[in-house]
């Protein structure tokens, strides 16, 4: 049904790396939901596979010791849905979790896997900028860590090194703790449908404004992007109508949508500017009842 032309098994992240320094047109394969569907459309470069799927240090869900939330780069879209310390600390993460596909891609496909990949309409990408994660990687050279702001470099291109696999997605814990935040996906269809756009908003309150604001889209330019603009609109306002107003103006200067057969570049626009005040109003609403 494949046609795999080389296929070796990693039973560790380090294997891992050694394999593909080893043999550098081989690709990692983790729940195989994107690499084996561009293996069977032949694509060129599917067919030579390190298979991470199996490498227990990958999965875990964790809160470490100093509040940092540590998502495994091998948790599936179920894991994180179904993780009670996910639900608590991450809750948007879950909304965009939820929002991919349906069961079946949902169990096997995982974060790291929507990441690596450098989709501009992976849902996880827009709250994992917005919760200011740091991705966790580990080469032939040792671990480093990337802010998640620069892992996009390009349509479809991620700043992975040769031989680099991602270990964990880690949220430290005064990115997370006491902001409120909101993922939502509008697509062309309620099921198994990819975001025309995706929106992710993360707020935190001070003495009733919102100190600290991030603003995060999917599919509105080449690569998933904050919005700079639109964050220092609403920086230090009230979350108010007036706000929320100036957040769907300034956000223009932020994206780039593009037109393509599921949506025209103005419409796109318009969804980003109703789903820029309405994610963040949510989120900074969520953020009322969140403690720092
Ligand atoms: C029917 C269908 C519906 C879908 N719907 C959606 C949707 O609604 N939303 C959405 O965002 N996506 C969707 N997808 C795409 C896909 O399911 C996701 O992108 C998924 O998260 C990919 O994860 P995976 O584990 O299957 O990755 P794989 O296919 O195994 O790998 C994807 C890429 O990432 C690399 N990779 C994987 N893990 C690592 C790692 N730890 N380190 C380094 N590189 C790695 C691989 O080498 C490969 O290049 C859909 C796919 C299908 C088939």
């Amino acid at each position: 049904m494949f046609d795999i032309r080389k296929y070796r098994q990693a039973a560790t992240a380090a294997e891992a790396v050694r394999l593909l320094v080893e043999d550098p047109a081989a690709r990692c394969l983790a729940g195989g939901t994107d690499v084996l569907v561009r293996l069977r459309e032949l694509h060129p470069g599917y067919d030579n596979l390190v298979d991470i799927h199996n490498v227990a240090e990958l999965k875990p869900i964790v809160l470490l010791p100093d509040g940092t939330l540590r998502i495994g780069a091998g948790a599936t879209f179920t894991d994180i849905m179904e993780s009670p310390v996910v639900r608590e600390c991450a809750p948007l993460l879950v909304e965009a979790a939820a929002s991919v596909a349906g069961p079946q891609i949902r169990n096997v496909g995982t974060i790291g896997g929507n990441l690596c990949n450098g989709a501009v309409s992976a849902d996880t990408a827009a709250p994992v900028l917005a919760l200011n994660a740091r991705l966790r990687l580990l080469g032939p050279g040792g671990e480093r860590c990337l802010p998640a702001a620069e892992f996009h470099t390009g349509p479809g291109k991620v700043a992975l090194h040769p031989g680099e696999v991602l270990l964990s997605v880690d949220i430290p814990k005064d990115d997370r703790q006491g902001w409120g935040g909101q993922y939502v996906k509008y697509a062309m269809r309620e099921a198994m449908d990819i975001a025309t756009i995706g929106c992710a908003a993360a707020v935190r309150l001070r003495d009733g404004r919102m100190e600290d604001v991030r603003l995060a889209f999917a599919v509105a330019a080449p690569t998933p992007v904050r919005c700079p603009a639109a964050e220092a609109a609403a920086r230090g306002r009230s979350p108010d109508e007036a706000a929320f107003l100036a957040v769907r103006k300034a956000v223009v200067e932020d994206v780039k949508p593009r037109t393509s057969w599921r949506a025209t570049a103005e419409f796109r626009l318009h969804i980003i500017r109703t789903l820029a005040g309405r994610v963040l109003a949510e989120a900074a609403r969520r953020a009322e009842g969140a403690r720092a």
